[in-house]
C-alpha cells in the first residue's frame, strides 16, 4: 500500500451522488439530499439522494421491466459471464479509489478495507460469473413413462439491504449470485456507508450490465428500506444487519406478498481457549484481532472470550499485551490496525455497553473510553472486560464495537454450555491440540461456522450463515445460489 497515493485520493472532493435507476443517475423525486458525515473527523463529506418511497417504487418497476423483457436473464450464459467478469475487472482496476472512498465514509482501517472490500467484492463477482455456465437442472428418477425435470429459474426481482461495515463485500455476496442467475436487483445501501457501493453499481453499468438490471436507492431505512420490504413486486429480500431490522423485514413480508426473506444478523461469537492450545501467544494475538479489527464492527467478531480457568490470568494478560500493540487511529494511515467507529450513535452505544458491564460487576482492564477526540472522529479504545458472567448483558447482547468480554470455564461441557447460552449462532472458535476435543467443539457449539486454532478466516468457497437469531440462509459458496432460484418441476407423460 502506497501512503502517498492514499493521501492523494483522500484529498479528492466527493461530488454529491444520486440513485441509480434504469441506468441513469437521478436525484430523489423531491430533490431531497442527506449529508454524509465522515467518521474520521465528523465533517460533512458530501451529500447523497435522500430517497422517497416513490423512488424505491420506480427502482423496483425498472428492475421488474428488465426482468420481464429478458434483457439480462434471456442472454446466453456466456454473455452474462463476460459482463460480470468485466465488472470484477473494473472493481479491481479501481480498487484503491473504491477502498479510500469507502474508508472516508465508514472508517474501516485501509489495510483491511482494501482486502475485504474491493478485493473481496471482485473475487465474489468473479466466482459467480465463473459458476453461472456450470449450473444444470436435474432429471428425476421417475417411472419409465414419465420425464420428471427440475428447472432452476431466477426468482425475478431481488431486494438487497446492505449494512455499513463492509458495504462492497457484503453487497457482492448478494449481487454475485443474484445477477449470475439472471435476476434483477434493487440495492439499498446503509445511510452511513453508501458511497463505495454506489460507485461499484455505476461500474456495473460501465461493464455492460443492461439498464434496470441493477438499481440502487439511497436514503433512510425506515423510508426506502420499508418501501422495499412492503413492495408487492419484490420476490426475494436479502439482508445483512441488525436483528431488529431483520424482524421488521419478516413483518413487511407477512404484511405484503410473503416474499422470501433471508437474513444475516448479529452474533455474540464465542472464542474458546483451552490450556492445551498449540500456541497461546498466537491465540492471544488472533483473539485480539478477531474482536478489534474494524473496531469490532464485524458480524463474526469473537466478542466473547471463554478461557479455561487454569490459564485465565496468564491468557488475559497476553491478549491485553497483544491489544496494546494494535494502533488505533486514522483509518487512512497504513500503520493503523483499528480504525474509526462508524458513527457517533454507534460510539455512544458502545460506551453504554461498557457502563452496563461495569454496573453488572465486570472489570475493565483496558480501554473503555472514547479517544482521539481532538480529531473530531469517532474513535474508541479497544476494551477488555473480565468477570463477565454468562448471563451478563455483555455476554448476551451484540455490541458491534471494540469490546471483548471474558468468561472463565472449567470443563469442555461447561464451555459448550456457555457458548450456546445466547440467542445467536453465527461464528465461534476453539483453540486446542486435542483432535477429539476440537471435533467435539465443532459439533457441540451451535453456530454457522466454527474455527479451530484460528479465528475469522474463510473465503468465498464456504458458506456463511447463522443459526438461531443470527439468521437463515447462507451467503458465499455455491449454496448461496439457492436463495435466488425457484425450483420448477416439469412432469411429462411420455
Ligand atoms: P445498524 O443498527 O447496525 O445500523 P440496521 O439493521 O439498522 O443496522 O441497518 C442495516 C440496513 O438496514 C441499513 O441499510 C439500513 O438502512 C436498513 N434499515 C434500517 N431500518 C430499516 C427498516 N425499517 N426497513 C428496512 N431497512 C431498514
Amino acid at each position: 500500500m502506497d501512503q502517498s497515493k492514499i493521501d492523494a485520493l483522500r484529498a479528492h472532493p466527493i461530488p454529491p451522488r444520486g440513485h441509480v435507476i434504469d441506468g441513469q443517475i437521478v436525484p430523489a423525486s423531491d430533490g431531497a439530499t442527506m449529508d454524509v458525515l465522515s467518521p474520521l473527523n465528523g465533517q460533512v463529506l458530501t451529500q447523497v439522494a435522500k430517497g422517497t418511497a416513490r423512488d424505491m417504487t420506480a427502482a423496483i418497476a425498472s428492475a421488474r421491466a428488465a426482468f420481464e423483457d429478458k434483457r439480462w436473464c434471456g442472454q446466453p450464459p456466456a454473455a452474462r459471464k463476460k459482463v460480470l467478469l468485466k465488472w470484477a475487472e473494473l472493481i479491481e482496476a479501481n480498487a484503491l479509489e473504491l477502498a479510500v472512498l469507502g474508508v472516508r465514509d465508514n472508517g474501516t482501517e485501509i489495510g483491511m478495507a482494501l482486502k475485504a472490500e474491493p478485493g473481496s467484492a471482485a473475487g465474489t463477482i468473479r466466482y459467480y460469473a465463473e459458476a453461472l455456465d456450470k449450473l444444470y437442472g436435474e432429471i428425476a428418477p421417475t417411472p419409465g413413462d414419465i420425464l420428471g425435470m427440475i428447472h432452476k429459474e431466477p426468482v425475478g426481482v431481488v431486494g438487497a439491504i446492505i449494512p455499513w461495515n463492509f458495504p462492497m463485500m457484503i453487497g457482492a455476496w448478494k449481487l454475485g449470485p443474484a445477477l449470475a442467475l439472471g435476476n434483477s436487483v434493487v440495492l439499498k445501501p446503509a445511510e452511513t456507508a453508501s458511497l463505495s457501493l454506489m460507485r461499484m453499481t455505476e461500474l456495473a453499468l460501465e461493464a455492460g450490465l443492461p439498464p434496470g438490471v441493477l438499481n440502487a436507492v439511497t436514503g433512510e431505512g425506515a423510508v426506502v428500506g420499508e418501501a422495499m420490504g412492503l413492495s408487492m413486486d419484490v420476490d426475494v429480500l436479502v439482508f445483512t444487519g441488525s436483528g431488529g431490522t431483520g424482524r421488521r423485514l419478516m413483518e413487511y413480508s407477512a404484511r405484503s406478498n410473503m416474499k422470501r426473506v433471508y437474513l444475516e444478523l448479529g452474533g455474540k461469537s464465542p472464542n474458546i481457549v483451552f490450556a492445551d492450545a498449540p500456541n497461546l501467544d498466537e491465540a492471544a494475538k488472533v483473539a485480539a484481532g478477531g474482536i478489534f479489527r474494524n473496531a469490532g464492527q464485524v458480524c463474526v467478531a469473537g466478542s466473547r472470550l471463554l478461557v479455561e480457568a487454569s490459564i485465565h490470568d496468564e491468557f488475559v494478560a497476553a491478549v491485553t499485551k497483544a491489544t496494546a500493540t494494535m494502533r488505533v487511529g486514522d483509518p487512512l494511515s497504513v500503520e493503523t490496525q483499528i480504525g474509526a467507529v462508524n458513527s457517533e450513535v454507534q460510539l455512544k452505544q458502545n460506551l453504554g455497553f461498557v457502563d452496563i458491564a461495569k454496573a453488572e460487576g465486570g472489570e475493565v482492564i483496558t480501554g473503555g473510553d472514547r479517544i482521539l477526540q481532538e480529531t473530531g472522529g469517532y474513535f474508541m479504545a479497544p476494551t477488555i472486560v473480565t468477570g463477565v458472567t454468562r448471563d451478563a448483558t455483555l455476554a448476551q447482547q451484540e455490541v458491534f464495537g471494540p469490546v471483548l468480554g471474558v468468561t472463565p470455564f472449567e470443563t469442555d461441557e461447561e464451555a459448550i454450555q456457555i457458548a450456546n447460552s445466547t440467542v445467536y449462532g453465527l461464528a465461534g472458535a476453539a483453540w486446542t491440540s486435542n483432535l477429539s476435543r476440537a471435533h467435539k467443539m465443532v459439533r457441540g457449539v451451535r453456530t454457522g461456522v466454527m474455527h479451530i486454532n484460528t479465528y475469522g478466516g474463510a473465503d468465498g468457497t464456504v458458506p456463511l450463515g447463522g443459526v438461531g437469531q443470527s439468521g437463515n440462509g447462507s451467503d458465499k459458496s455455491l449454496h448461496a445460489l439457492e436463495k435466488y432460484v425457484n425450483l420448477k418441476t416439469a412432469w411429462i407423460k411420455l
